[in-house]
């Protein structure tokens, strides 16, 4: 069985909606509560942690038939949020981490990504998609330095699937660390482990900036019912 964990205890600064981003309204509910009632619906998993901001500690949303959801105050960084909703988890060997700011994961997404990590022998699964735009370093000057080779190049996303010893390990490290990493399987990767990617639809996008929420509400009246 599986435990799933949510950061949600970002700030929003960068969607300027004056509340944390969790709590910002798409398609007339909390952006929270897409991932929770999407999370609450797969059979595998048993409990769900979310990281929400210290000083808004209760949950918009209730999912209907949820299994056991907490809360728990997140950090100063993501990290330190998943830090917090882990040691939260119970006894779970298995571990989803998905954020809060990508409401457009479907179901078949999570289960795919948690067979991944059964069938592979892997200590991570992680959502990801191709990269379809041509992506270039370049230096602090604006010079380009390389062209990356774009066939071997994924977008990654949430959720991100860990066995659970790995997770702990890889978290297990001091805070300015933690403070670089930008998803939570750079931290298995350094620490040696074994991470696969799991192909996932370009639609499972992060809600970060005022586009970003139109882009959301535009894909979701696309959806099929
Ligand atoms: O800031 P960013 O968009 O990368 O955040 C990704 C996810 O991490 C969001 O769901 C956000 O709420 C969460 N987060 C968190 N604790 C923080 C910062 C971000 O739980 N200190």
């Amino acid at each position: 069985m599986a435990v799933a964990l949510i950061p949600a205890a970002g700030s929003g600064e960068r969607l300027g909606a004056g509340r944390p981003k969790a709590l910002v309204e798409l398609g007339g509910r909390p952006l929270i509560a897409w991932s929770l009632d999407v999370l609450s619906r797969v059979p595998a998993i048993e409990k769900i942690v979310v990281a929400l901001p210290a000083h808004a500690l209760e949950l918009p949303w209730t999912p209907q038939g949820a299994p056991d959801v907490a809360t728990v105050p997140g950090g100063a960084t993501r990290s330190e949020s998943v830090r917090s909703a882990l040691a939260a988890a119970g006894e779970a060997e298995t571990v989803l981490v998905h954020d809060a700011a990508r409401p457009l994961l479907r179901t078949q997404l999570v289960e795919d990504t948690l067979g991944a990590l059964a069938q592979e022998g892997a200590d991570g699964a992680i959502a990801a998609a191709r990269v379809t735009d041509t992506v270039k370093e370049a230096g602090e000057d604006g010079t380009v330095v390389r062209t990356l080779a774009r066939s071997a190049l994924w977008a990654v996303q949430t959720p991100q699937v860990f066995r659970r010893s790995a997770l702990e390990e890889a978290l297990n490290v001091p805070d300015e660390v933690l403070a670089q990493a930008t998803d939570d399987a750079w931290l298995l990767e350094r620490a040696g482990y074994r991470v696969v990617v799991v192909e996932a639809p370009r639609e499972n996008i992060k809600v970060t900036s005022a586009l970003d929420l139109a882009v959301a509400e535009a894909l979701l009246e696309r959806r099929p019912a």
